[in-house]
């Protein structure tokens, strides 16, 4: 049993020489090994903010809070130390690598979080497996990263590249933006299927409920204005898809 911690966060990002901007402004999150907490929010209220904070983007400012794996300072880590650590993150517009192909980024990837090569007998047999639960075709293991990768594609990927590296906590920011309803699908069951086998925590990011009708929250958290401003179960959910932000943004 993992904990994954945020206490009072506040990040800021830096606008020129002269300015920075508060984006979170004290944000307080407490994620176990497998609860799914779903972040809603309107758009510009921090989300990706909160995420990138968490996989130790640079460009995000840590001004006061804490984030701790089970009592580690997360914020002390680099990016890579966090990925070791046991910290996923997909992201809303995931990158493209040119040069690299699938193939090699996954197995560096495998290695430098496990410190040691995969068995290949195994790793084969892991890859092709994940790739036929994804529906992903065999010959993209050849290209390279993202490079011409339709949005869907794209997801496919940040969730295979989830079912082989086994997190113990992933944050996906906006996994169903731009997807079809049976690529929401395979990748809602991706999700599912980590959670199951490695008793993952998953922060889940997400403007819209639709991807909740596949993958179950045990919370839902409303985001507004760098702050969760409200708690509670999947119904909460429903309440946003009947009567959107506006209640919150009176209040802002
Ligand atoms: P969300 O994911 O909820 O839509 P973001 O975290 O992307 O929100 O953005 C939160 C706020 O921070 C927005 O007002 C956005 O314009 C601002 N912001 C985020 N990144 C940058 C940046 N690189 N430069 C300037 N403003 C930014
Ligand atoms: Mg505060
Ligand atoms: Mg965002």
């Amino acid at each position: 049993m993992s904990t994954l911690e945020i206490r009072d966060l506040h990040v800021s990002i830096r606008i020129d020489d002269e300015t920075t901007k508060e984006i979170l402004k004290g944000v307080d999150l407490t994620i176990k090994s497998g609860e799914i907490h779903a972040v809603m929010g309107p758009n510009g209220s921090g989300k990706s903010t909160l995420a990138a904070t968490i996989a130790g983007h640079p460009r995000y400012e840590v001004t006061s809070g804490t984030i701790t794996l089970d009592g580690e300072d997360v914020l002390d880590m680099e990016v890579d130390e966090r990925a070791r650590a046991g910290l996923f993150l997909g992201m809303q517009y995931p990158v493209e690598v040119p040069g690299v192909t699938m193939t090699n980024f996954l197995r560096t990837a495998k290695t430098a979080i496990d410190g040691e090569a995969p068995n290949i007998r195994h790793w084969t047999k892991d890859l092709k497996s994940a790739m036929e639960n994804l529906k992903i075709d065999p010959s993209f293991v050849q290209r390279n990263v993202n490079e011409g990768f339709s949005g869907g594609e794209k997801k496919r990927h940040e969730i295979l590249q989830l079912e082989l590296l086994k997190p113990k906590f992933a944050v996906l920011d906006e996994t169903d933006s731009g997807l079809d309803i049976d690529a929401l699908k395979i990748v809602s069951d991706g999700v599912n299927r980590a959670m199951a086998e490695n008793e993952m925590g998953t922060l889940l990011i997400t403007h819209y409920t639709r991807i909740l009708n596949y993958i179950k929250p045990d919370f839902v958290h409303v985001f507004v204005d760098g702050k969760m401003v409200e708690e509670g179960g999947p119904e909460l959910a429903e309440r946003l898809e009947a009567e959107g932000y506006d209640r919150y943004a009176a209040n802002a």
